[in-house]
């Protein structure tokens, strides 16, 4: 089926206590290594692009493929721009038929954040595109590499949430609980007393950033809190590396190898994003 927005696939996860993951792609690897997972799983699935990884995917190749290959699935299917930091990204995702936004105003002081998400708002709203923003602040830095730890400080304030839900309208709301980007430097401890009173206050679906290296036990907690979107990438990029070294480290490669190789990175991070998949409950619900 065509592509649908992110508002239909969360606003039924969040009715039903499930999460859907949200993968991002970097080249057609990963792409046909999610919609695969997704069809063995008969699960939505959201694609993810960040605008950091811009340099390493070209939109005009990758939406086009993504685009086909959800028409030839049975399976909902939103593309979300990841984190998109500027309105000329924004824009240029609008343009080429992304169905969701994810405005990062994060590094925004509060006033300005709710300004420039009404704006996007503002643009996404006419063509049936979803909104996600954030409000305060996820630890480490989105496709940084960087080890992640969160910042009590820059967690998400409750009051300020239902505010911000209701001035900007958007359909997603990200929060930070102590969820991080990244590699987290010690087990995360997530805030779930303030998960839930954002949930109380807001009542639109809620979305964790930083998913991998969260416990299963804390994921199923937070969906039962309101998280509906879950963003996984560290964990897959991970996931292929080790599979390109185990398959380097038997040292035998010769120069016709690389396809080789590359099908097994495919299967590895397939079986990641299925696991994930079981754990978020979307598994079945396609
Ligand atoms: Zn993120």
């Amino acid at each position: 089926m065509p592509l649908v927005n992110l508002k239909t696939i969360l606003d039924r996860a969040y009715r039903n206590q499930y999460a859907v993951g949200a993968f991002n792609i970097i080249n057609l690897t990963f792409l046909e290594a999610i919609i695969a997972a997704a069809q063995k799983q008969n699960s939505p699935v959201i694609l993810n692009i960040a605008e950091v990884h811009f340099p390493f995917v070209t939109l005009e190749n990758i939406v086009p493929a993504a685009k086909m290959i959800a028409e030839r699935t049975a399976i909902e299917v939103a593309l979300n721009l990841d984190h998109g930091l500027t309105m000329k990204a924004i824009q240029k995702a609008i343009d080429l038929g992304f169905t969701s936004i994810m405005f990062d105003g994060s590094h925004l002081d509060y006033p300005e954040n709710i300004q420039q998400t009404q704006a996007v708002v503002a643009m996404c709203r006419p063509q049936g595109i979803s909104v996600e923003a954030e409000l305060g602040a996820v630890g480490g830095e989105e496709g940084g590499g960087l080890v992640g730890s969160a910042d009590p400080s820059r967690y998400t304030d409750v009051d300020q949430a239902l505010e911000f839900v209701r001035e900007t309208g958007i359909d997603a709301l990200a929060v930070a609980i102590g969820n991080s980007h990244g590699k987290y430097k010690s087990e995360p401890c997530l805030d779930f007393d303030r998960l839930q009173a954002i949930r109380d206050a807001t009542g639109i679906p809620l979305v964790l950033h930083g998913g991998s290296g969260i416990s299963a036990d804390d994921f199923r907690k937070a969906i039962s809190l309101g998280i509906a979107k879950i963003n996984f990438f560290t964990g897959m990029s991970q996931t292929a590396l080790n599979a390109i070294r185990a398959y380097l480290n038997q040292g035998q490669e010769t120069y016709n190898d690389y396809p080789v190789m590359i099908n097994q990175v495919k299967a590895a991070v397939c079986e990641t994003v299925e696991e994930q998949m079981q754990i978020f409950g979307s598994a079945g619900k396609g």
